[in-house]
């Protein structure tokens, strides 16, 4: 085993020493009920967990099953009375069991595949959407940055860069000595982590961590839920990094003060419901309060299904008709409650609802899109919500083959049909395909 592998089993053995195995973290978990797990097991599968920490070996049967199902919504550990973190203790339990039950080399493979998936989306996704020099900017070794502030991307919010835009906006307004990194040259590790390919994790996930620190940056400011959760869960608690880490929302909702002082008092007037999910520190609250400052809008609270994941996509992609009734009953609950906006939290989020416009007499932004609007900045196009609600595709297209251009990137049809189908696959809400595969289609064959 190597350093990272015994400093991940101590941290578990930390958390099975202190479980009392009230299985109250089983209880509530909302994935184990929607995989048909009985809640009258719990300690029984609480059992089998700490067997499993303390023995390794391969997972029983209904343990497995409630492993499997996990999508980190974090309920467990919100309900543990021992103020234990469940959702990490699952997740080192996970990959425990993962490693046991098959061969390395499958789970390499396995690991190696979904991110070479995902590369290429992000990949072709950034470069139909932004300009060379801002790509450029985003992927340079994050060891060389010199700014005391990194704000660091991850790599699907690539596929909606406009949001990354808008948050460079927003601390540009706040004045900040920041530098934005990301893309796949500094990913998370999350693929190689949850298909226990720990070694490459090492090398992809936690090296990526340690280049923040080699940078010499004070703060780091994370993006990507995803990201945030790792970092915040695995990598802290391996090691205590050199500098501190917390969401962009939260860090945002900390200054709010100066960016309400910066607020343009002529907004547009609107009503909005923010289509929410606990699990990720305190971006909910962040959100809310920033958006509640904003003037001219009412923000309306619904009721909502906001823990049943930390973000939509992912591990939650498992139980998509779960997912698609949480996206379809907001939206519905909102035009009910006269709202006109769905405000997103994070970018799996905001693809998942980019096409509802095209369903509902709804308009969907980031919160990014509000508050840089508010500071009059922001405005950067959204052109993946024009993809996913399959109208008039001419702004897409005419953007895409200047931005392919501007990053020497050319596209092929078979490239488009497997974008196609991840754009559309994907659980949430969205108009015909057709328009997009038409356009984009066009644009490969004849540029
Ligand atoms: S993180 Fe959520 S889905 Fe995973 S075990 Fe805990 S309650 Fe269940
Ligand atoms: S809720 Fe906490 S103490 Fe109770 S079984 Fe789960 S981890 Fe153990």
């Amino acid at each position: 085993m190597s350093a990272y592998a015994d400093r991940l089993q101590a941290l578990a053995s930390a958390a099975a020493d202190r479980c009392t195995g009230c299985g109250r973290c089983f209880e509530v978990c909302p994935t184990a009920r929607e995989s048909g797990l009985d809640s009258g097991e719990a300690k029984q599968r609480v059992a089998e967990l700490s067997a499993l920490t303390r023995e390794g070996d391969r997972a029983a049967a209904g343990l497995e099953k409630w492993l499997s199902a996990c999508d980190g919504s974090a309920r467990c550990s919100a309900a543990c009375p021992e103020g234990i973190n469940v959702r990490q203790w699952i997740t080192i339990a996970k990959l425990k069991a993962v490693e046991a039950a098959r061969p390395a080399e499958h789970s390499a493979a396995s690991a190696a595949g979904r991110f070479r998936h995902m590369a290429q989306a992000v990949r072709l996704l950034a470069s139909m959407q932004l300009p060379s020099e801002t790509l450029r900017q985003i992927l340079a070794p994050a060891e060389k940055r010199t700014a005391d502030v990194l704000f660091y991307t991850g790599c699907n919010v690539l596929r909606t860069p406009h949001i990354v835009l808008n948050v460079m906006d927003i601390l540009d307004a706040l004045q900040l000595d920041f530098d934005v990194v990301g893309g796949t040259a500094h990913c998370c590790g999350v693929y190689q982590f949850q298909e226990a390919d720990l070694p490459t994790y090492e090398r992809i996930g936690h090296r990526t961590f340690q280049r923040f620190g080699q940078s010499g940056a004070s703060r780091v400011l994370t993006w990507c839920p995803t990201c945030t959760k790792n970092f915040g869960e695995l990598e802290k608690d391996v090691e205590a990094p050199s500098f501190d880490l917390g969401h962009v929302s939260e860090f945002l909702a900390a200054n709010l003060g100066t960016l309400e002082a910066l607020f343009e008092a002529d907004q547009p007037k609107r009503r909005v419901v923010i289509h929410e999910h606990l699990g990720i520190g305190a971006t909910v609250e962040s959100v809310g309060r920033l958006l509640r400052a904003v003037p001219n809008l009412e923000l309306l609270e619904l009721p909502q299904d906001s823990g049943f994941s930390y973000a939509c996509g992912g591990q939650a992609a498992k139980f998509k008709e779960r997912e698609a009734a949480i996206h379809r009953g907001l939206a519905e609950a909102a035009v009910a409650a006269g709202a006109d906006t769905i405000v997103t939290m994070y970018h799996s989020c905001h693809r998942a609802f980019a096409g509802a416009e095209a369903v509902y007499p709804l308009k969907v932004v980031n919160f990014t899109d509000v508050i840089a609007e508010a500071l009059g900045r922001g405005g950067h196009p959204d052109y993946y919500s024009l993809y996913k609600k399959g109208g008039a595709m001419d702004e897409a297209v005419s953007a895409a083959r200047r931005f392919l251009q501007s990053n020497g990137v050319r596209i092929d049809e078979a490239s488009m049909q497997s974008l196609t189908a991840d754009i559309f696959n994907e659980t949430g809400l969205a108009g015909p395909r057709d328009a997009f595969a038409r356009a984009f289609g066009e644009l490969a064959r004849h540029g």
